[in-house]
């Protein structure tokens, strides 16, 4: 299936008078048409019952989050109680490691890789900072071979012989973003676990990219945003996974408040916190309606079309832009050739000649993300990216000179 039977469901933005070739979803996913509607409910319950919206509203508001758990769970292969959609990525991220990451005299290191997102850097860096540690000795980098770009994992394993005692936390993007190798999420979790190490993965550019089995693989917790391929929104809200083992342990230590109290006695203001069992106990705040929304009409299409079907959409879209563009000679693709370890992005290294190349097909309708210094990225994203987008890539590829 790559003729994309759910792309009339999206608005697609227009260049010279046509739909452009959206290889963005990365970055931002578009707009599902639904969403005017599901907003628009919103506001007008607001208007009409003002506070009695969060019983009476015809999606109250109270419960508004919970409408969410279950497609995010399936989207991700947990269980409900381990997911939960709230406050945005990087918040997330401090307050998982808040729970999971608790350094000790003898185990106190984080490991990253070292091409990861710079809000996770800025993030696992700030936490040892915060815990006294000195960033330089606890923050340690999984890196390419030299000359390479992509991990390996004989070089994780080669870190975690010499330094695995040592090490608290590995804390990595699942799909990174800048190469768009999708690492192989069990069989490390698997290895830092060998190591008693607590395994949290970034999954901004694998949720609803790929599909996941976060229970299965036994990963300990997780955290994504909703607006790159969740098509949510700009800055719209993260979701989260911790594991039922730790998710279901209320005497872990975690930052509180009051939404993440028993629901039965939240309302009465005294009690000493009392946790929810599960992802559920980890929130801090009334999430905001209007987002939220937002993400119901893309989840319903996700739902719809189930994930393990899109990524099969997205795998052969992908391999028919990696064939065509490997041959091409014009570019080096630095994205993984195997289909296993990559998602629906492909970077391109373009050389320092490069930069003409992007604007040229940026005049052509292609909306794509140019990394300084010489890399496009480009996605094929699975639920509203068609054959012809791809054909359309290709084409002006083909005739760039
Ligand atoms: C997109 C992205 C972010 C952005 O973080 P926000 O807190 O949502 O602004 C962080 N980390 C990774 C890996 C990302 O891809």
């Amino acid at each position: 299936m790559t003729s994309g039977q759910y792309r009339n469901q999206f608005h697609i933005p227009q260049v010279n008078g046509e739909d452009s070739i959206y290889l963005c979803g990365n970055s931002l996913g578009l707009q599902p048409k639904k969403v005017r509607e599901y907003v628009n409910e919103t506001l007008e319950d607001w208007a009409s019952l003002g506070v009695e919206g969060h019983l009476h509203a015809r999606h109250a508001w109270l419960p508004y989050h919970e409408f969410l758990t279950q497609s995010m769970a399936r989207l991700v292969g947990a269980h409900d109680s381990e997911v939960v959609v709230m406050n945005s990525l990087t918040v997330n991220l401090h307050l998982l490691m808040a729970s999971f990451y608790r350094p000790t005299a003898d185990r106190y290191k984080i490991l990253i890789e070292s091409d990861a997102f710079p809000s996770d850097r800025y993030a696992v860096a700030s936490q040892a900072k915060w815990h006294g540690l000195d960033v330089d000795d606890a923050i340690v980098l999984w890196r390419p071979k030299p000359g390479k770009h992509l991990l390996e994992l004989d070089d994780l394993e080669d870190i975690l012989r010499v330094e695995g005692e040592q090490i608290a936390l590995i804390m990595i993007g699942g799909v990174n973003y800048y190469t768009g190798q999708y690492l192989n999420i069990p069989e490390i979790t698997r290895m830092g676990h060998d190591y008693g190490i607590t395994m949290g993965f970034d999954l901004a550019h694998a949720a609803g990219n790929v599909d996941m089995q976060l229970h299965e693989w036994n990963v300990d917790f997780a955290a994504w945003c909703s607006y790159k391929y969740l098509n949510s929104g700009p800055g719209s809200l993260g979701g989260i996974f911790i594991h039922d083992r730790l998710g279901q342990d209320l005497s872990i230590p975690r930052l509180s408040g009051w939404w993440g109290h028993n629901k039965t006695t939240r309302f009465r203001m005294r009690d000493e916190f009392d946790p929810l069992p599960g992802a559920e106990g980890w929130q801090l705040s009334n999430p905001p309606i209007l987002p939220l929304a937002a993400m119901r009409a893309s989840m319903e299409l996700f739902d719809e079309a189930g994930i393990g079907q899109l990524r099969e959409t997205s795998r052969e879209n992908v391999q028919y832009m990696y064939d065509a563009l490997a041959s091409s000679g014009k570019i080096q693709i630095i994205t993984p050739e195997n289909p296993d370890e990559r998602g629906c992005q492909l970077s391109l290294m373009v050389g320092k000649d490069g930069r003409p190349m992007f604007d040229y097909l940026t005049s052509q309708g292609v909306i794509a993300d140019w990394r300084e210094p010489d890399v496009i990225r480009i996605a094929a994203a699975p639920l509203y990216n068609t054959r012809e987008d791809v054909e359309r890539f290709v084409k002006l590829i083909d005739s760039y000179t």
